[in-house]
């Protein structure tokens, strides 16, 4: 059983040029036939949920999927997952999808939380990155979320991007604490292989801020967002208080959850599960009422406390020493030359990140894996 439920909607308008998520291109024929195959999954999936704490619907673009689609999905969900008024229901939208409309529609569907993509105020960034929206459209559909009643929404920014400086950066920062989210997620852009931006940069058509710049606009966003009242709650996360993002949360603290929709991943009794991300064979096979899913072995005790360290060391609280987890692990003693380099600190019985290695921290958790010998 689990309270954790993510729905993955990969239908987008157009293919961000940064982007090697699961999506395709949208058609109301295959958003049909998908929407009829997600229901038939979580029918079949029905006795896994039990009252959801948080439902996450993600994408892809889920706000393209329109709203009579989603009625569909949500009355599909009531039947199947136990929503309540206390289930954190975050629906990610692209500003360049939303009007009044649908942000109203959403509230009464009973979503209640908005994560918004809108990685950057500057409209010469945005189109850097493929976006379809510019930066009026991303604060205006801000507005109307507000207007529409949505207390908690959560802005995705993104720095490192190519032609991004400073000054721009800041500005971007300034303008998205102007419109009062909630919740700032601030992601480095890492371009990866086989998309259109990897190549612009591979052939010298664009590039990447100086990685010391880069690291300037890292360090400057939790100085910024720290002043403005956003805790820093995991490397790429910022909320105010109370508004950390339930359903990551329970990710990085290993919890259980079920994924719904191609290419969705669940995590449920210490087995992980992956289905197919052919959206094809996908719907075919739920047509036939077949599980497009494969499971792997239950992981290793190592396997286990690998990730325990790697999810939970993201949080700035950090892991829990003394968790049963680690106890064939010297913990401390792997730690201690990091400690005393001042990249790990202690508190009480937690060993975390320091601001110094908040920075650098996939080679500080690396080292004490390397160090645990994980
Ligand atoms: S909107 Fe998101 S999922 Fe869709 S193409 Fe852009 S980055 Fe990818």
């Amino acid at each position: 059983m689990t309270d954790a439920l993510y729905i993955h909607l990969p239908f987008c308008a157009r293919k961000c040029l940064y982007c090697d998520f699961l999506s395709v291109p949208f058609s109301a024929a295959r958003a049909e036939q998908y929407v009829v195959a997600v229901c038939t999954e979580l029918s079949m999936k029905k006795k896994l949920f039990e009252s959801l704490s948080t439902l996450y619907i993600g994408g892809g673009t889920p706000t393209l999927l329109g709203l009579e689609r989603l009625v569909r999905l949500f009355r599909c969900l009531r039947d199947t997952c136990g929503l309540s008024p206390d289930t954190e229901i975050t629906l990610e939208a692209n500003p360049g999808t939303v009007s009044s409309d649908l942000l109203d529609a959403l509230r009464s569907l009973g979503v209640n939380r908005l994560s918004i993509g809108v990685q950057s105020f500057q409209d010469s960034e945005l189109k850097v990155l493929g976006r379809i929206h510019n930066s009026a459209e991303a604060a205006c559909a801000i507005a109307e979320a507000s207007a529409s009643g949505f207390s908690n929404i959560s802005l995705d920014l993104m720095y490192g991007i190519p032609g991004q400086t400073m000054a721009s950066w800041k500005d971007t920062l300034s303008q998205a604490v102007s419109l009062g989210p909630t919740h700032i997620s601030a992601y480095e852009l890492t371009p990866e292989k086989e998309t259109p931006l990897f190549g612009m940069l591979s052939s010298g058509k664009l590039s990447l801020p100086h990685e010391d710049l880069v690291l300037d606009m890292y360090g400057f966003a939790i100085d910024f967002l720290g002043e403005h009242g956003y805790r820093h709650y995991e490397i790429s996360n910022f909320a105010r208080p109370g508004r950390e993002c339930r359903h990551n949360l329970n990710y990085w603290d290993r919890g259980d959850y079920a994924g719904v929709g191609a290419g969705a991943h669940s995590f449920v009794n210490g087995i992980r599960a992956y289905n197919s991300s052919d959206l094809e064979h996908y719907i075919e096979e739920l047509h036939f009422r077949c599980l497009p899913q494969k499971e792997e072995q239950a992981l290793t005790r190592a396997e286990a406390s690998r990730e325990h360290i790697f999810l939970g060391l993201r949080k700035t609280e950090g892991i829990l020493m003394t968790s049963p987890v680690f106890s064939v692990f010297h913990l401390h003693e792997a730690a201690s030359g990091l400690l005393e380099k001042g990249y790990l600190k202690t508190c009480g019985e937690y060993l975390s990140l320091t601001r110094r290695g908040l920075v650098v921290s996939n080679m500080v958790i690396g080292k004490l894996l390397d160090n645990l010998g994980l």
